[in-house]
């Protein structure tokens, strides 16, 4: 992709095709109220046609989920902007993303931190995530193979943890622990009917603030 020229909202420009599908997901976003500038100009850096399949790159502007392999699927891009909006990143942050699929979510979350580890339970999808975010150009992100549901406890603790898969029994005790002081941990909860959970340890270390926010609908935590 060459860079030719810059759109008026100072973001650089791509083929125009390509920008006005871009430009299309952004006046979405806009639309469904994510204002964070920060969040919108990094949905608009991640060229997302680099982690959809050769045959999904003419729908990977669009703003919906679409399949990866093994029964997953990439991210919503809305469902990407709002928890990034709600975890309201300054840039210097330690990220652990759980479940990380194609790794556009965990592209996202590495242009607006400092480090993402990111981890799958899929040795294939977490293969291809490498791939694929290499293409992309995101140099900041470390993929590991597990059970996301027990965090990382070798690179704990993290200013914040995205979860990108349901867990059917509430908060995974583990991921609360491995929440920095001052930390924020985003985690769809349910089964049939999910919502979005968003944690804040205070600054003291040891409170925990547990706020219940929108539906949503991700594929489970296994
Ligand atoms: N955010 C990703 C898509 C997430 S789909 C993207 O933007 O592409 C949810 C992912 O979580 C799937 O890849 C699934 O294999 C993974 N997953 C589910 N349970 C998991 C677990 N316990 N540990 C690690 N990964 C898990």
């Amino acid at each position: 992709m060459t860079s030719v020229r810059s759109t008026s909202s100072g973001r650089p420009a791509r083929r125009w095709l390509l920008e006005s599908e871009i430009e299309r997901l952004i006046a979405e976003l806009r639309a469904a109220d994510v204002r964070d500038e920060r969040v919108l100009d990094a949905v608009c850096a991640v060229p997302r046609e680099c982690f959809v399949s050769c045959e999904q790159r003419p729908e990977a502007w669009e703003n919906r989920p679409l399949p990866i392999g093994e029964g997953q699927t990439i991210s919503q891009p809305l469902v990407v902007a709002r928890m990034c909006a709600l975890l309201n990143l300054r840039g210097d942050e330690r990220v652990l993303d759980v479940g990380t699929g194609s790794g556009y979510h965990a592209a996202v979350l590495a242009s607006l931190s400092a480090w993402v580890w990111s981890i799958e339970r899929h040795e294939s999808l977490s293969a291809l995530a490498g791939r694929q975010l290499r293409a992309a150009g995101i140099a900041n992100v470390t993929l590991r193979l597990g059970d996301g549901a027990a965090g990382l406890p070798d690179e704990a603790p993290f200013d914040v943890i995205s979860v990108g898969a349901a867990a059917g029994s509430g908060v995974p005790a583990a991921l609360e622990t491995q929440l920095a002081p001052g930390g924020k941990l985003i985690v769809p909860v349910g089964h049939e009917t999910q919502h979005l959970v968003l944690v804040c340890r205070g600054l003291d270390g040891v409170t925990l603030e547990r706020r219940r926010l929108e539906r949503v609908r991700f594929v489970p935590l296994r």
